[in-house]
């Protein structure tokens, strides 16, 4: 049976970059390297749109976002952490475990939090040292305004830390017109490349707080990678394979231009969305909806974990389940990266037939019929 892979992250991979993966390794002190490697940092400087440094790690997107408090940050030190989901949780349980004093501003998981309430928190408490946010919390599907929590957080001069691991490529993101001090990312999500790469891009005034920061570091020392970055090399054995995988990815990203890439996400996303409410869904979100990741609520009298396994065995579509809190109660599609309309409307009618066979009443083809009104 064929597999349709719709989660958000990891994602499928193009052809081409699974092709890129087959090349016979070489040494990460060589010239080839450096070149495939210089190219590999500069575009991801266009997709950050970004002229700061972009530090390479082999690591997941969570190594990434350990390394940015252990690099800015002291024990004792203040923190805003911004939490609607899973990953919100997981930069204040990471912030926490290193002794920092972080102040959370949570909201109901599928809202957003309005960047106002963090303009306050920073009047009030002007030791703050840094705001930690995630761009698409992919366990909601919710995109947040970092635009205007960049805008904020430049006025107080405080640090903006965002987790983009899975918006970028995905949601429009421009990290120095912004402000947006460090950026972290991955590899396996809009980037169409396997997992193993984590990204994370460092302002001016990142690098400065690095100097006084006080946290043990030794694999994830910015400055150490900074210095080789110079050489155009990593400090440590990198996954080879997973960058010339990655070259690739980024090259096919570059040739559509990072606009059209957030142009075609987001009539995927609206597809999907109509398509869903054809099927007599409802969204786990009212607003901010991501374009790479879209949370449906389940209806009460069914299993979120029965549709999932209906449509894995039956059908072969693989999409996700809800995390934590909303488990058993959502599932979501993931639509980033190297996924076209027609896999949609694959989930979609292997959607309408697994609930159909589970009791659920709908109209049959309606939930196509939108999305292709809307994808069109
Ligand atoms: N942040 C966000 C927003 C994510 O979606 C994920 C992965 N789902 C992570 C962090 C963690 O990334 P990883 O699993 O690569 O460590």
């Amino acid at each position: 049976m064929k597999k349709y892979l719709l989660i958000p992250g990891p994602t499928p991979i193009p052809p081409r970059v699974l092709k890129a993966m087959t090349q016979p390794i070489i040494g990460h002190r060589s010239p080839e390297y450096g070149e495939i490697f210089k190219g590999v940092v500069e575009n991801l400087k266009y997709l950050f749109q970004t002229e700061n440094d972009i530090l390479v790690f082999s690591s997941s997107g969570t190594g990434g976002m350990e390394a940015s408090i252990v690099n800015l940050l002291s024990p004792g030190d203040k923190a805003i952490a911004l939490a609607g989901g899973a990953f919100g949780e997981r930069f204040i349980n990471i912030l926490g475990s290193f002794g920092i004093e972080v102040i959370p501003l949570r909201c109901e998981w599928g809202e957003i939090i309005d960047p106002q309430l963090v303009a306050k928190e920073l009047d009030r408490n002007r030791d703050i040292r840094a705001v930690f946010a995630t761009l698409v919390e992919t366990s909601t599907g919710v995109v947040n305004d970092i635009k205007s929590l960049g805008k904020i957080c430049k006025e107080r001069k405080t640090l903006l830390v965002v987790d983009a691991v899975s918006g970028l490529g995905v949601e429009e993101l421009k990290t120095d017109s912004w402000g947006v001090d460090v950026v972290i990312s991955a590899s396996q999500k809009g980037l169409m490349a396997p997992p193993g790469l984590c990204f994370i891009s460092i302002s001016e005034r990142a690098w400065e707080a690095s100097e006084t920061s006080r946290i043990y570091r030794f694999y994830w020392n910015f400055k150490t990678y900074r210095k080789f970055l110079e050489k155009e090399q990593p400090p440590y054995t990198p996954p080879v394979s997973l960058v010339f995988g990655l070259d690739e990815a980024l090259k096919m990203i570059r040739e559509e231009g990072t606009e059209k890439v957030w142009e075609r996400q987001k009539r995927l996303a609206k597809a999907t969305r109509e398509g869903v409410k054809g099927l007599g869904l409802e969204l786990l979100a009212k607003e901010s909806f991501s374009n790479g990741v879209t949370a449906i609520k389940v209806p009460e009298n069914i299993d979120g974990l029965e549709i999932l396994g209906r449509l894995r065995e039956k059908y072969g579509v693989t999409l996700a389940g809800g995390q934590e809190r909303l488990k058993g109660k959502i599932i979501r599609i993931g639509h980033m990266g190297y996924i076209q309309f027609k896999d949609i409307l694959v989930a979609l009618e292997s959607l309408e037939k697994a609930l159909l066979s589970l009791g659920h009443r709908l109209k049959r083809g309606e939930a196509i019929k939108r999305a292709k009104e809307a994808y069109r």
